[in-house]
Order: C-alpha cells, then sequence, then structure tokens
C-alpha cells in the first residue's frame, strides 16, 4: 500500500466526525485516518518527519513535559526523569514488574499490590497517566495536521491484555481527552490493512508476526464471513529489536576491548545508539562502519546475522507453540503477515518463511500497518464501511466465587466475545439480605488459586427462606472485552451492576502459567473440590434437618429425635475431621434416618428446600 501525502493546503480533510486509528505502541505509537478523498488508510505525519513517534516522555525539572522524537534524546542524557516502554507496566503492579525492571534507569515505587507508579521528581505517575500523555500528544500532533478536532479514536491493544489492561488504555485515552470508540487487537488491526477480512466471502487463516521494539507477538486468526477470530497468541514481552542492538553492543564491547574498563557502562550507553543505527543499516547494506573515538566500529551483515540467530530463533520456538495452541499445522496458514519495525531485516524474514514454507506480506509498512487498520476499523464504526465485525476470544475463564471458596465458571476460557452467560444463585441463611458477588479470572478450582477482579455486595434483598430468592448474576463482555456484572433479585427486582474494577496486573505469561498451574494441580484441585461440595451439601443438610425439627417437633416420634440427633452429631463430627468419605457417608446417614419422617410430613415447598443441592453464595 503506498504511502499518501496529505494536502492541508487544500483544506479537504474537513470533516465533522473524524475518527482515528493509533497504535499506542511499546516504543512507537502513531495515528492514522482514512483519507476522505481516496478511502486509502494513511498515517499521519509532519512534513518531512516520520510518522512514528517515540513512546517517550521526558519530564524536566520546571514541570516541562516534551514526548516524542525530542524526548528520546533525553535517554541518554537524562535517563532518570525519561520514560519509556511504559505500556509494559498497563495494568500492572509493582509486584508483577520488579524482576524486569534492571534495565530501567527510572524509578518504580515499591507499592506491592498497587499499581505500579513512576516516581519522577517529587511527582508519581500510572501508566495509564504516561500513556495518555502519548495519546494527547498524537491528537494534538494530529489536529495540528488535520486542522480540525480529534475526538473519537479506536486505539489497539495486543491480543492477549486482560479485561483490566483494555480498561486502563481506555481510561488513558479519556484521561487525553478521546471518547475511545473501541479497543482492537493489534493482529486484526494489521489483518484488516492487508484487506482481508473486507470482503464477506473471504474465509482465511491468518498469522501475524509481531516484532518490534521490546516485545515479540505471534497471533493466529480466522476469518469468515468477515468475521475475525483470534485463535491463539503466543510470544514474548521481554524480546524484540532492543535485544538486537544489546547483541550488538556486546560484540562491540567484546571485540574492542572496552570490557571491565572504567568507562565500560558509558561506552555501553553511547554504543546502543550506534549499534541501532547498525542494525537498521544492516536491513539493506551489507556492511557498517562509523567513526566511534579512536576506533572505527565496523560490523558485516552475515557477522550481525549470526549474532542475532539465537534471538529470531526464539521467536520461531513461539511460532510453534502458537500453531500447536490453534490445532494447526504450517501448511494450515494462508497468509503471513510482517509487523513491527525489526521485519525490516531481511534476515527475520527469511527465517519466518523457511518456516512456515510460505512468502510472508511485507508490502505494507510494518510500523505503519497496526495504525492504518485501526483507521479501517474506525471508518467502520463510523458507518463508512459496513460488513466486518470483529470477534476474539477470552484467555482465561470468568466465574464467581460460591459456597466454600470455589470456582463457578460462568464464561468459559476461549469463549467468543462479545459474550453472555447468566446463571441463578440462591441464599444460603434464612432472612439473608446480602450477596456477595465476586468476580474471578482463572482456571482453578479454587478462588483463592485465581485472580480475583471485582467484588460486590447485592443488597436489599428482602428477608426470605433461605433457597428462596432467585438471584441471577449474568456477565457480559462486550466487543472491546470489558467485562460488565450485573446481579439481579428475580422476585424483588433489586438489581446492582459493576464495570469489573479490576486488580490490575496480567500477562502472556501469567495467562501461560495460570494454565499450566491448572494442569499440575488439577489432582488436587479435584480432591479439594469434591471435599467442600461434601461439606457443603452437610452444612446445608444439618441447617434444614435442625429447621425442619423445630418446625415439625410435634409430628415426630422421640426416637426419630434422638435418631436424627446422633446422625447429626456424627456428621458435625466427621465435618470437624475434613473427611470427604466419612462426610459423605455421614450425610447419607442422616438422610436415611431423616426420609421416611420428612416425606411423611413435608409438603412439597418444604421438600424442595430440604433435598436441593442448590449452592447458594456466601452473605
Ligand atoms: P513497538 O510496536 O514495540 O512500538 P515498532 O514496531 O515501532 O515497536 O518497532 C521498533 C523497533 O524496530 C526498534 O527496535 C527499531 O530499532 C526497529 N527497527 C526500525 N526500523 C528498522 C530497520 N530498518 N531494521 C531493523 N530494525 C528496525
Ligand atoms: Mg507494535
Amino acid at each position: 500500500m503506498a504511502k499518501i501525502a496529505i494536502n492541508i493546503a487544500t483544506g479537504s480533510l474537513q470533516q465533522n466526525e473524524m475518527i482515528v486509528g493509533i497504535d499506542l505502541g511499546t516504543t512507537n505509537s502513531l495515528i492514522a485516518i482514512i483519507h476522505p478523498e481516496n478511502k486509502k488508510p494513511v498515517a499521519l505525519k509532519e512534513h518531512d518527519s516520520s510518522s512514528l513517534v517515540p513512546s517517550v516522555i521526558h519530564f524536566e525539572k520546571n514541570g516541562l513535559i516534551t514526548v516524542g522524537a525530542e524526548a528520546k534524546k533525553y535517554l541518554v542524557t537524562d535517563p532518570a526523569n525519561t520514560i519509556f516502554s511504559a505500556k509494559r507496566l498497563i495494568g500492572k503492579t509493582y509486584n508483577d514488574v520488579k524482576n524486569n525492571t534492571s534495565s530501567l534507569a527510572y524509578t518504580i515505587i515499591n507499592d506491592d499490590d498497587k499499581l505500579a507508579k513512576v516516581q519522577v521528581g517529587t511527582q508519581f505517575y500510572t501508566a495509564v497517566d504516561l500513556s495518555a500523555l502519548i495519546l494527547k500528544e498524537l491528537k494534538k500532533t494530529a489536529e495540528h495536521i488535520l486542522k480540525t478536532p480529534v475526538n473519537k479514536a479506536v486505539i489497539t491493544v495486543p491480543a492477549y491484555f486482560n479485561d483490566a489492561q483494555r480498561q486502563a488504555t481506555r481510561d488513558a485515552g479519556k484521561l487525553a481527552g478521546l471518547d475511545v470508540l473501541r479497543i482492537i487487537n493489534e493482529p486484526t488491526a494489521a489483518s484488516l490493512a492487508y484487506g482481508f477480512g473486507l470482503n464477506k466471502t473471504e474465509q482465511k487463516t491468518i498469522a501475524v508476526y509481531d516484532l518490534g521494539g521490546g516485545t515479540f507477538d505471534i497471533s493466529i486468526l480466522t476469518i469468515a464471513n468477515g468475521i475475525f477470530e483470534v485463535l491463539s497468541t503466543n510470544g514474548d514481552t521481554f524480546l524484540g529489536g532492543d535485544d538486537l542492538d544489546n547483541a550488538i553492543v556486546e560484540h562491540w564491547i567484546n571485540r574492542y576491548d572496552y570490557k571491565d574498563r572504567a568507562d565500560e557502562k558509558m561506552h555501553r550507553q553511547l554504543l546502543r545508539l550506534k549499534a541501532e543505527e547498525a542494525k537498521k543499516h544492516l536491513s539493506q547494506n551489507e556492511t557498517f562502519e562509523t567513526p566511534y573515538e579512536k576506533d572505527d566500529l565496523a560490523i558485516s551483515k552475515e557477522k550481525f546475522e549470526e549474532i542475532i540467530k539465537p534471538i529470531i530463533d526464539k521467536t520461531i520456538v513461539c511460532c510453534t507453540n502458537a500453531l500447536k495452541d490453534a490445532g494447526l499445522a504450517k501448511n494450515d496458514i494462508d497468509e503471513i503477515i510482517m509487523v513491527g519495525g525489526t521485519t525490516r531485516i531481511p534476515f527475520v524474514k527469511k527465517a519466518v518463511s523457511d518456516f512456515f514454507g510460505k512468502a510472508v506480506n511485507d508490502t505494507v509498512d510494518p510500523d505503519e500497518v497496526v495504525a492504518l487498520g485501526a483507521a479501517i476499523q474506525a471508518d467502520v464504526l463510523a458507518g463508512n464501511t459496513k460488513d466486518i465485525l470483529l470477534l476474539d476470544i477470552t484467555p482465561l475463564s470468568l466465574g464467581l466465587e460460591t459456597m466454600g471458596g470455589l470456582m463457578d465458571v460462568l464464561l468459559p476460557r476461549n469463549s467468543k466475545i462479545p459474550a453472555k452467560a447468566s446463571r441463578q444463585y440462591t441464599t444460603y441463611k434464612d432472612g439473608q439480605r446480602g450477596m456477595k458477588i465476586a468476580v474471578y479470572q482463572g482456571e482453578r478450582d479454587m478462588v483463592k488459586d485465581n485472580r480475583r477482579l471485582a467484588e460486590f455486595n447485592l443488597t436489599g434483598i428482602p428477608g426470605m427462606p433461605a433457597g428462596l430468592p432467585k438471584v441471577e448474576v449474568s456477565f457480559l463482555i462486550n466487543a472491546d472485552g470489558i467485562l460488565v456484572v450485573n446481579a439481579k433479585e428475580l422476585r424483588s427486582g433489586i438489581e446492582q451492576s459493576i464495570e469489573v474494577k479490576p486488580q490490575y496486573g496480567l500477562t502472556d505469561e501469567d495467562v501461560e502459567k495460570m494454565l499450566m498451574d491448572s494442569i499440575h494441580h488439577a489432582g488436587e484441585d479435584i480432591h479439594a473440590r469434591a471435599l467442600i461440595e461434601a461439606k457443603t451439601e452437610a452444612e446445608q443438610l444439618l441447617q434444614t434437618t435442625e429447621k425442619f425439627i423445630q418446625k415439625n417437633f410435634e409430628q415426630l416420634t422421640q426416637q426419630e429425635i434422638t435418631a436424627t440427633s446422633g446422625a447429626m452429631q456424627a456428621l458435625q463430627l466427621s465435618l470437624d475431621m475434613n473427611d470427604k468419605d466419612l462426610i459423605q457417608a455421614k450425610t447419607e446417614e442422616l438422610n436415611a434416618i431423616s426420609r421416611p419422617y420428612a416425606e411423611r410430613v413435608m409438603d412439597d415447598a418444604i421438600q424442595k428446600t430440604l433435598r436441593g443441592n442448590k449452592i447458594g453464595l456466601q452473605g
């Protein structure tokens, strides 16, 4: 797709409704629109400058904030006040990121499981604040170029971003004065930019290989009937162009004997910039040479490829895993799309096309392809292009905490979104007025092993006997992947809902770890669940039996009462011993004793209460 220059002088871009597409990247960000005349997507840029805005923010002592290429210069001269890669912190707590801060020159304050904050001077900034500063800069630049206000946007995020991270990205947009109409996945946007999915009859399976500055993502998507679906994602959140720069620096440090010198650290800093220059140069040339101190630094393309091979090999391992997760073979892939600045390296393209056994798609600028796709989606939302629907999946199961701390899954992992599910619950105690609705994410049977996303109390339930209220809880993930939980007591109509106030912090590695954990702990989880279910059932039986006896005392014989009280004591004892089999046996014994007289006296409604195994939520 050719780049299109925008002619500002004609003023032809004046539109009432300008919806822009934004790629908010770890290393670089940019903004794109659909050209109002030729209807093609185009990245916005000021005259001769690049469309890429480095995702770097510099804070000056006097309060002046600079964003982009200007700020990038301070990475060397004022690293403590220059923030880069803020996207890595989105939706993360200090505990999530503390092991990966060694390469950062700025300070992340130690605040355990609170949202990670960066300290600059006496000020603190969250990832949302920092992302908002970048978005504000993009908005300002776009308004300057387009000569029209820009208030609405589609923003892209990695496919593995969880609800919290998507919400944080939205919040950043809002803070920057942008109405974020849709959050879409980066690989989906890239596919759109290649025109895939625009034709309704098209069916394709696409691999999107995205190697950026600090991250690598591989996503497998399918398109059918204009619907996109993410089949799997894989990658490494600490692998990208920066590692290639470091590999060159390492090579030079050794080759030119800077190692173990007093000024080694300073040289490393200075050589990094030279290394990035070398890397880019070698994407088009056979050798690179540059004067440096008294030496001339040099590196050949051959040497470069030799030292980066181990890094590129790692990305290929991720591709293998992504295919496996999607349940596909290499030759099921119809298209391979190259995304991210680092895919300009011929060696990378070759490695990928060798792996898949097919030529790669690299005709759209890999730096711009995601933003261009976001612009296409923005155009769809503006009502200009119809028939495209973007469909994604939930990476982890979503559910509620039920009695005994068990996870009750409403939306299983890999559910297609938008998605909706609901289930009815009832109270556990007589006269219970409130019900705790605790929302969890994960694959384990016990909620304590999963991630808590949100919690609220449905209050004001009218006093009723246990088991009578009907509380319907529904989960709705909208097209942006944001979860809305609603709880409604159906008899009284009282209702409460939340936009999930998530406890932030989840990476693709976390997702993988949670999946692995659920496999490793499957045995003990089944055991724990069985014990809790047995206990809950026993406790419920004890309660209802006691209630029943109190209520129907007159209709029972002395013998029945004595036998029941003995069986109840035995059951209580087995509960204290935490022995599942014993609990089940004693539950059965108590049932056997109470069943005959219960049947004798109870009316239908009470029968339901006594036998029903419906598990209530905790009060
Ligand atoms: P992100 O999506 O993480 O923000 P980008 O897609 O913008 O990142 O990629 C930035 C990376 O691409 C940087 O490491 C940069 O050095 C690298 N890069 C840009 N152009 C080239 C090139 N011609 N050859 C090799 N690497 C390049
Ligand atoms: Mg990117």
